[in-house]
């Protein structure tokens, strides 16, 4: 199998952890992970949180370009880790393999997320970063709109009006008297 990123150059047998197998690429140090192996190992390891290393976020790769399966060639789908970190794990829906960058195995553990890959592979996961994307994007523009001490008013009357019951009269009256 060639690196599916330098693709002239041959996958060799590595490990990810100690009992983590992978194929991996001495040249660009990325690694094509089963599933099937790393369900299992995740098993094995427990959710137990991972202590938050701080990844040295400047040494993490991503591919931004589609790649295809090393295996079969297909191209792998893309799934965002979070809102928060551009990277984008790459996975083959027929090999059940996914395609680690350099750093990107790190990066996960940083973020805590090292045992919960198959909840990154979700529709609902990937709508949750979505949605945050969105959400961060409009304050964004409020923000440069409006100045950040006002944003950060908005932002409190925002979290003390979704506990209010009665929220829905009082944004009534807040859209009438405009
Ligand atoms: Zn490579
Ligand atoms: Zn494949």
């Amino acid at each position: 199998m060639k690196c599916p990123k330098c693709k002239t150059v041959d996958l060799r047998a590595t490990r990810i952890e100690n009992d983590l197998p992978a194929a991996g690429c001495t040249n660009c140090s990325g690694a094509l992970v089963s599933l099937l192996y790393y369900r299992d190992w995740a098993e094995r390891h427990g959710s137990a949180a991972q202590p938050g290393q701080n990844a040295a976020r400047d040494d993490v790769k991503d591919t931004t370009t589609a790649i295809s399966c090393p295996k079969c060639g297909r191209l792998m789908t893309k799934y965002k880790i979070s809102g928060c970190v551009a990277n984008r794990l790459d996975v083959c829906p027929g090999c059940d393999e996914a395609w680690l960058d350099g750093g990107e195995w790190d990066l996960l553990k940083a973020l805590e997320l090292s045992h919960d890959l198959p909840a990154v592979f979700t529709d609902h996961w990937q709508r949750n970063i979505r949605r945050q994307v969105a959400a961060d994007t409009r304050r964004n523009i409020l923000r440069g709109k409006i100045g950040d001490s006002a944003l950060a008013q908005v932002e409190s009357f925002k979290s003390w009006i979704g506990d209010q019951d009665r929220r829905h009269d009082i944004l009534a009256y807040l859209h009438a008297t405009e």
